[in-house]
């Protein structure tokens, strides 16, 4: 006979998640809200965007087109790869859900990164398998470090480039090798939430690697450059039988009608999406030289956010610094949940938010709590 429990009890690794905290969006009722805690777009979504999906609203009462299809053609014509290959989500932590649910179960494990994307670990319980970390090298994914972290359990190794909290990215080159050196039946899975917004001459987000094998997913968002955030829609570029399973898993009518519409729309707005990058390489561009000015020590990001070191001593740490900058209606991100708990991240706002978060922070600095 099972044991008879006295109340319903979820599966063994659920209550084992610590639940996602996003950044903090509220300040002092009244103050003027600067949030820099979610990596959102500094300038919004297309005004496009915004029109297709106010037009979407006639149509609330309908169900959405359950295949997202004229969303996936969109995109197969902006990267030139076949639509049949992309299945869309709820965003791109939908995708890492279904992901790992099909291919994880208990007594498996689920490798990412030391400083790696939370939502790798709570959707690794979430399916009663076991994430595992392999350490990093100053602040940066090691390649050896996760394949010497590689067992006969291992069946998702989830690598976000450029990674979130820290900003880092490895080459295409490193992607490679990394892949060359997995069993067949790991599933690699490159994360490339913020893919838009590197320069890098020797970055890839992970298409050839993709058409290459059998075993890599490549996951991308409208939630960064394209300021889709609230609609909550992702995609992932898969192999033929990834996209199988993620069909056969995924709910029925899992992307909403408005954010289809409004997909399409900011895909097809090239030069809006043109002067979003350019305004985040700006901007990480000078906060990134002001905040060093101050002696902050700020790591080297390809994103659209900055991971800075705050000091030791009593009055400067980050936890200071945080309790400062949101009595004054500053949102940054503590990211001690990530293993780093000397640390603040700050997103790249509009140019006058990366003005005032940075007087604040020299304020903060100089003692000037007044
Ligand atoms: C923001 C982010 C995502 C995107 O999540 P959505 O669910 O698409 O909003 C995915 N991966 C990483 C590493 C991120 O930072």
């Amino acid at each position: 006979m099972p044991p008879v429990e006295q109340k319903p009890v979820p599966r063994p690794g659920i209550l084992d998640i610590a639940a996602y905290v996003g950044g903090r969006a509220k300040a002092e009722p009244g103050q003027r809200v600067i949030k820099l805690s979610s990596n959102e777009s500094g300038i919004g979504p297309s005004p496009k965007a915004v029109d297709a999906f106010k037009a979407s609203a006639a149509d609330m009462h309908r169900y959405p087109e359950g295949t997202a299809q004229d969303l996936r053609q969109a995109i197969a014509e902006r990267f030139d790869v076949p639509a049949d290959r992309i299945v869309c989500g709820a965003g791109s932590d939908e995708l890492i859900h279904l992901l790992t649910t099909s291919y994880a179960a208990p007594g498996d494990e689920v490798l990412y990164s030391e400083h790696g994307f939370l939502v790798y670990p709570i959707s690794a319980h979430a399916a009663g398998a076991t994430p595992v970390k392999a350490p990093e090298r100053d602040l940066t994914t090691d390649v050896d470090a996760l394949l010497a972290a590689v067992t006969p359990a291992t069946r998702i190794l989830y690598l976000a480039n450029p990674n979130n909290p820290t900003g880092t990215y490895l080459p295409a080159a490193d992607v490679a090798r990394l892949h060359a050196g997995l069993p067949p039946h790991v599933l690699l899975v490159l994360d490339a939430a913020y893919a838009e917004f590197v320069d890098a001459a020797d970055y890839e987000a992970g298409f050839r690697l993709v058409e290459a094998a059998e075993n890599v997913v490549m996951l991308r968002t409208f939630s960064k450059l394209y300021g889709l955030a609230a609609l909550r829609l992702g995609w992932a570029y898969c192999p033929a039988g990834v996209a199988d399973v993620l069909n056969r898993v995924r709910g029925p009518f899992n992307v909403s009608t408005a954010a289809q519409a409004a997909g399409i729309a900011s895909l097809k707005d090239v030069d809006f999406l043109d002067h979003a990058r350019r305004h985040n390489a700006t901007w990480r561009a000078w906060l990134t030289g002001r905040l060093a000015q101050l002696g902050l020590e700020v790591t080297p990001s390809v994103a659209n956010f900055l991971l800075v070191r705050f000091p030791d001593e009593a009055g400067r740490t980050a936890a200071e610094a945080d309790a400062f900058l949101t009595a004054r209606g500053i949102l940054l991100r503590r990211v001690a949940a990530y293993g780093l708990p000397k640390h603040l991240r700050i997103s790249i706002g509009t140019g006058e938010e990366c003005e005032l978060a940075a007087a604040a922070i020299a304020d903060f600095l100089r003692g000037d709590h007044g």
